[in-house]
């Protein structure tokens, strides 16, 4: 396991922070100095959190534990609510048990898959990481939340897509474990916003039409003039254009795909381009995007045919095989084929 997969993630990509480490502003400049390095320290360190207790087996329940970081980097922090715990008066240690709550519904109500690993792994989190630190993370034991410095973007506990998209992390670790940089690299950050989408929507019971399909929302803070989230899987590139933060860079088909070495080949840029394919298939086929998209999705994801550094075409290819295994060649095939075409991915 996990030979590829980032042990690593976070939900705001280098190239971001990069661009607001140069801001005039100092305070702006030194919140993202700040959380660079942090994160450089975080991705070669390991959290020395409880040990997941072994053969507990799956569960149709989740068991939660939310830390207190207390605005240090020490992790996991003080215990502050475990699974089955009364809500306490911290909304943002509230808003991660719930969070960590709707991940694990979905994945397990909807695909039968008990928690991140398939095998009932308890989901910690820790809260309040660090002062006005600008992200949140999966380190591939747990996830972190920072409070964001309240300028440019606000608790990262917010929007409880993130929460999905950093869980989904592991659970493309446990499954698909597609290799984090270029093509595959991309896939598995798609993955991540796809099903970190279906958290939101399931947990809203939110149709495809009805869905905003963005990745982050609410989480930018009084700082940004003009931008509504992270990225948007229906219009990929649109998510923000500001003069701090820069212009969302990301491609919605193959014709604006992005050649660059930075961001591990662009991971969190050309995933665009799949994020817009999934987005138009949920569309197409209408009702819930979880019910048939998703679901052809996660069978790609847990099928084990695709391989670690599978290109788009190759995904493409699985999902439409996928879609032919399920529901035979009908609707469900020719909405994968036709999603994968206006991407401008070869999926035949
Ligand atoms: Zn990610």
């Amino acid at each position: 396991m996990n030979q590829h997969s980032p042990a690593f993630c976070t939900i705001v990509p280098p190239h971001v922070l990069e661009r607001l480490a140069e801001s005039d502003d100092p305070a702006i400049s030194e919140a993202a100095r700040r959380t660079l390095l942090v994160d450089a320290t975080q991705r070669t360190a390991r959290a020395q959190g409880p040990a997941a207790p072994a053969d507990a087996g799956p569960s149709d329940r989740p068991r939660r534990t939310v830390h207190d970081a207390g605005n240090r980097t020490e992790l996991p922090g003080d215990r502050v609510r475990g699974e089955g715990d009364a809500a306490v008066r911290d909304a943002t240690v509230n808003r991660a048990y719930a969070g960590l709550g709707a991940t694990f519904d979905l994945f397990a109500k909807v695909y039968g898959h008990h928690s991140i690993d398939g095998a009932g792994m308890p989901l910690l989190a820790s809260v309040h990481f660090d002062e006005k630190y600008d992200n949140a993370f999966w380190n591939g034991e747990q996830m972190v939340f920072g409070d964001g410095d309240g300028e440019l973007f606000l608790d990262f506990t917010l929007p409880v897509d993130v929460i999905g998209h950093e869980l989904a992390h592991g659970f493309t670790q446990h499954t698909a474990d597609l290799a984090y940089y270029g093509q595959s690299g991309a896939l598995n950050e798609s993955v991540s916003d796809v099903f970190g989408s279906l958290v939101k929507q399931y947990a809203l019971g939110q149709t495809a039409a009805q869905a905003d399909w963005l990745i982050g929302a609410g989480l930018l803070g009084p700082a940004v003039d003009n931008g509504v989230a992270l990225r948007s899987m229906k219009e990929p590139g649109t998510a923000y254009d500001d003069d701090v933060l820069g212009k969302d860079p990301q491609p919605a088909t193959m014709a604006d795909y992005v050649r660059t070495s930075s961001d591990n080949g662009g991971v969190h840029i050309n995933s665009g381009i799949p994020n817009h394919a999934f987005y138009l298939l949920a569309v197409e086929l209408g009702g819930n995007a979880w019910e048939r998209a998703g679901q052809i999705w996660y069978d790609v994801m847990t099928g084990g045919t695709l391989t670690g550094e599978a290109r788009f075409s190759e995904f493409a290819r699985a999902t439409v095989a996928a879609a032919k295994a399920r529901y035979g060649d009908g609707e469900e095939m020719q909405a994968v084929l036709k999603a994968w075409t206006a991407v401008g991915v070869p999926a035949e």
